[in-house]
């Protein structure tokens, strides 16, 4: 069978597919040679929970800019000054999800911890200029002082403190003498300002926990929006793109690099987040998802995580070609889970071997096969790619079908198994429906069929009879068994929590259907990888919890998108 590619690197005809307006910019500043000619990106994920799509999103949009041109950069920085929410957990599954993403960040691996010290003297730069000062309100205070949209902020009554006073206490402050939210240090800008970001944002604070980079050398630590444009400066950042709600924040950023006269000036560029309906994507939401158990971890099947989506059997290639889809703009929108769903089902199509499942086993008697005998009947893996090889399917007298492929009393247009009718076995023969046993509770149980030796491989018999229904199967005895889970919408509202109501009250009771003895066609037998089920979607060895004696099997997707069909005859 043909090896799935194991792709790190993004194969070139996937580069350079966008001209959004963010590249647009981008290649004007190269023309101009503004910033030497140069790019330089950079994905700054705080390590305070696990990767989702959105942060695949911005991935695409960083990496795959610096990956355009030759001579162009990306680095991945953790943005890590809330030691309080931050671990070494998140900060090892982040880098695992972008490099599964299919992006290499060489020797550009950086953490705004590591500029700590420079930082420092930042702040006490700004002190010396008289553009910073340590204030001594309570945090409830200083909430009140800030002012409102319509009403300017008030002067906190430290504002005008002696540049060696501030020194002083900011040294104070660095050298634990006080205890947290006693005293901070803010930017002196300018209380009414119709930006509130500019009231004299608070830029460093006192936080007496150990950071999982720089242990115990700290107590104060800088703010985000001090820490990131100044991350940004030191590292040559050319274009700093970040999503919409930073916006505001742009006059701040650029205050501060104005202000101390850094050695370049990156520029902001905001763009919209990714909304994906039926889900959440905020890291809080997730991690409380996880906290209360409504998911069975980071990397549930159900969870838009990347460990999540990576375990669902998600491609890296689906998800890049996903952001690609949606493309880069300024206008916030909601994305249908539907055009992910599209995303990974077309790079599947090509990709995947087409094997027989059959997840609600009924059993099939074939009274006219010989008892014992066994037949190998070739199968090729794939209806149109030689390439993917085949293989012998066993066929025998007892089989197992779909329960779902046969009815007592077929309706209109269900060409499947009914008392009487004729189908087609796929690769098999064409068998014919005789009798239907039931059990104690008046449930079919079993069905005596006969079957035709002259359509051997599922061929047109010498009479040139026609069947319309053509089903899979696996044979009784040979068949192997597996747990196969299904999933659906994590969530049955389109925007869990929209509305005002806690979004936990919008999860779907019903996002996953365990099956435990689902019969597998036995060349699964030693199944690592993703398949197509025949008629029943795209499936993938669970990653964490199936073994070669015990399989299990994800559900990726269907094969056509059936929500939308429901959805649609609901409005
Ligand atoms: P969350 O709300 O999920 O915690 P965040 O923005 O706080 O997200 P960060 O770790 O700060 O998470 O994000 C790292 C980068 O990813 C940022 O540049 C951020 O703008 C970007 N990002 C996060 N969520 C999305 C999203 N939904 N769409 C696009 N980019 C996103
Ligand atoms: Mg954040």
């Amino acid at each position: 069978m043909k090896a799935q590619s194991a792709n790190t690197t993004i194969p070139s005809d996937e580069k350079a597919s966008q001209n959004d307006f963010i590249r647009q910019i981008i290649a004007d500043d190269v023309k101009a040679n503004k910033h030497d000619g140069q790019v330089v990106t950079r994905f700054p994920p705080e390590p305070n929970g696990y990767l989702h799509i959105g942060h695949a999103k911005s991935i695409c949009l960083n990496f795959g800019i610096a990956t355009e041109q030759p001579g162009r950069h990306c680095y991945l920085r953790f943005d890590d000054t809330n030691p309080s929410k931050e671990d070494m957990e998140y900060v090892e599954s982040i880098q695992t999800d972008v490099r599964w993403l299919g992006y290499d960040w060489g020797d550009r691996l950086r953490h705004s911890s590591d500029y700590f010290e420079q930082l420092h003297e930042y702040a006490i730069a700004l002190i010396k200029m008289g553009k910073a000062y340590v204030c001594s309100l309570t945090s409830e205070q200083i909430k009140d002082y800030r002012g409102t949209l319509r009403e300017p902020g008030k002067n906190s009554p430290y504002r005008e403190r002696a540049v060696a006073e501030n020194l002083a206490l900011f040294e104070r402050m660095k050298a634990g003498e006080f205890g947290e939210g006693e005293q901070v240090l803010r930017a002196k800008i300018d209380m009414a300002s119709p930006n509130l970001n500019m009231r004299d944002p608070v830029i460093y604070r006192i936080k007496h926990l150990p950071h999982q980079m720089t242990g115990d050398k700290w107590c104060i630590y800088p703010m985000y929006d001090f820490t990131h444009c100044l991350s940004d400066a030191i590292e040559g950042i050319t274009h700093s793109l970040c999503t919409l709600e930073f916006e505001d924040h742009r006059p701040l950023y650029d205050w501060i690099l104005d202000t101390l006269e850094t050695p370049c000036h990156p520029q902001q560029i905001e763009f919209a987040r990714l909304s994906l309906n039926y889900t959440v994507m905020s890291k809080r939401k997730l991690q409380e998802l996880v906290e209360n158990n409504h998911v069975s971890g980071w990397d549930d099947p159900r969870m838009p995580s990347l460990s999540g989506m990576r375990r669902r059997g998600y491609t890296p290639e689906s998800i890049r070609d996903f952001c690609d889809r949606i493309g880069i703009t300024r206008k916030n929108t909601q994305i249908e889970m539907g055009v992910l769903e599209n995303c990974i089902r077309s790079d599947l199509e090509t990709k995947t071997a087409r094997v027989m499942a059959v997840l609600k086993p009924l059993r099939v008697v074939i009274d006219n096969y010989p008892k014992d005998q066994v037949e190998q009947l070739e199968a090729p893996y794939h209806p149109t790619d030689p390439n993917f090889g085949s293989r012998q399917l066993p066929f025998s007298r007892v089989l197992y079908i779909e329960q779902d492929d046969f009815r007592e009393v077929a309706p209109k247009k269900f060409f499947r198994l009914a008392p009487g009718r004729e189908v087609r076995l796929r690769y098999g023969y064409f068998i014919t429906c005789q009798d239907v046993l039931k059990d104690k509770n008046g449930d079919v149980a079993e069905l005596r069929c006969t079957y035709d030796p002259e359509t051997r491989g599922g061929a047109t018999p010498p009479d040139g009879r026609k069947v319309k229904g053509t089903l899979h199967w696996v044979s009784a005895t040979h068949a192997i068994t597996a747990e196969v889970r299904l999933y659906d919408r994590l969530f049955n509202q389109a925007e869990p929590g929209a509305d005002g109501s806690d979004f936990k009250t919008a999860l779907n009771p019903n996002s996953i259907e365990t099956i435990s003895d689902a019969k597998l066609e036995p060349s699964l037998a030693q199944a690592t990888d993703r398949y197509q089920f025949e008629r029943l979607g795209y499936f993938c060895v669970d990653n964490v919890e199936s073994s070669p004696e015990a399989l299990v099997f994800n559900r990726i997707v269907t094969l056509r998108d059936s929500w939308a069909k429901i959805e649609k005859a609901n409005v």
